[in-house]
């Protein structure tokens, strides 16, 4: 019998996943079959995740290097990292912009009381992060030693090396082919690899969709009933609307076409909550389906998967508001276009791993005198609110190659 599709399996996984993990949550964490299934998805979800994991950081090694190195060209890197970096911070801000207009207008929060919340906040300590030790730690955090960095799997420290590297080898031209050659080739390897890993992922998405639907907490999801329908609003509408028509715009091409392309990598985004993990998948699908040259997706993409997070860029401004609502105080204007700074940071510095973006979130909320401690109300609800927002951060990087090879090529 022939298997359907990849893609198809994939979707076909999620949409099982979802109506069983529902049905194990009707069915109550104490039922014994419920928590067989929830162990077996614990142990499948893990094992998938563990595996884009090990690929993640030689990917990322590889792709970056040989990506600037193919550029070639000194200009041409130059105007590859300067569109990039352009493309980032302006579909951020557009991101935050939502936010703020939909926060603004819809109020959510106001009517609800931060007392009505203790309970939740009473054990918790919410960890200072004031904004120059932020940018302290976060710049401390780029120069690493690439063995350590290789080793602890620290994408960000990796990143920069990479690029270090790809930089010299461009600089070094004739003089490093080898270098060179070999690091094509370890690409190559790692590709395959995540070709092999993909075969498991209709299973491993079903397994952690299960295992995300059946624990959710429900009560906590009606009381902020009104923040969530603004969140999940405002974040589709950046995806589903703002996104695809920036591409169609830079790029002519349709929505359906880049869905088609990008579904793997959304799909694996939305049940994984990680860009970092799903990098390898972004890749696969950004040089493979949409078709992006490799030279482009290998640099705009691991970059993406780490600073650009449109989803948590979002979050982070809405939820700053939400707060300021919860306890009473009208930000001012100026204390927006504060919370619209600190945002953008804090998505930037967040790492790509589930929940990042409720730890910066501390430094937004501090930089408007808002109480950190009131982070413990969202907590119980941003599992799920951070699969939609890590879905659209990736997106975001998929769209941004494919806008940055269009305007570098038109240029070029
Ligand atoms: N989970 C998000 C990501 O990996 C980061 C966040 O928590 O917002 O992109």
């Amino acid at each position: 019998m022939k298997l359907p599709s990849l893609n198809l399996q994939i979707l076909l996984g999620a949409i099982f996943g979802v109506a069983i993990g529902l049905y194990f949550h009707s069915m109550g964490a104490e039922n014994n079959v419920v928590q067989s299934g929830l162990y077996a998805s614990g142990l499948v979800g893990t094992l998938f995740i563990d595996l884009l994991k090990m690929i993640l950081i030689p990917l990322v090694f590889c792709s970056i290097a040989v990506g600037i190195a193919n550029l070639r060209q000194h200009q041409q890197m130059h105007r590859v990292w300067v569109t990039t970096l352009i493309f980032f911070i302006s579909s951020m801000a557009i991101a935050i912009g939502l936010a703020l207009i939909a926060g603004n207008y819809f109020k959510p929060g106001a009517g609800l009381h931060l007392a009505m919340f203790e309970h939740a906040m009473q054990n918790f300590e919410a960890k200072q992060l004031p904004m120059p030790e932020f940018f302290a730690q976060f710049l401390h955090g780029l120069f690493v030693n690439p063995f350590t960095a290789l080793s602890q799997g620290n994408v960000l420290a990796v990143v920069t090396f990479a690029l270090i590297l790809g930089i010299t080898l461009v600089m070094g031209g004739e003089r490093y082919k080898n270098i060179l050659a070999l690091l094509q080739e370890g690409l190559e390897v790692t590709m395959q690899i995540v070709g092999w890993v993909m075969r498991l992922a209709p299973l491993g998405i079903m397994a952690l969709l299960i295992k995300l639907v059946a624990v959710q907490d429900v009560a906590m999801l009606s009381t902020l009933a009104k923040f969530v329908a603004v969140v999940v609003g405002t974040t589709l509408l950046h995806g589903v609307v703002i996104l695809p028509l920036i591409l169609y715009l830079f790029t002519g091409k349709s929505p359906l076409w880049f869905w088609r392309g990008a579904r793997e990598a959304l799909v694996t985004a939305f049940a994984t909550s990680s860009s970092s993990a799903t990098l390898p998948v972004t890749l696969r699908c950004a040089t493979q389906h949409l078709k992006v040259k490799p030279e482009i997706a290998g640099f705009v993409i691991p970059l993406g998967a780490t600073i650009n997070m449109d989803g948590t860029a979002l979050y982070e401004a809405a939820a700053a508001l939400f707060i300021a609502n919860l306890v009473g105080i009208e930000l001012s204007f100026a204390q927006q276009l504060i919370v619209f700074f600190t945002a953008m940071i804090a998505a930037m510095g967040a790492p790509g791993i589930p929940s990042a973006g409720m730890v910066t979130m501390v430094m937004v909320l501090q930089s408007v005198g808002l109480p950190a401690e009131a982070i413990a109300i969202l907590l119980p609800i941003d599992r799920l609110l951070d699969t939609l927002r890590t879905t659209v951060n990736v997106e975001g990087d998929m769209v941004g190659s494919l806008v940055v090879q269009k305007l570098i090529h038109n240029k070029g």
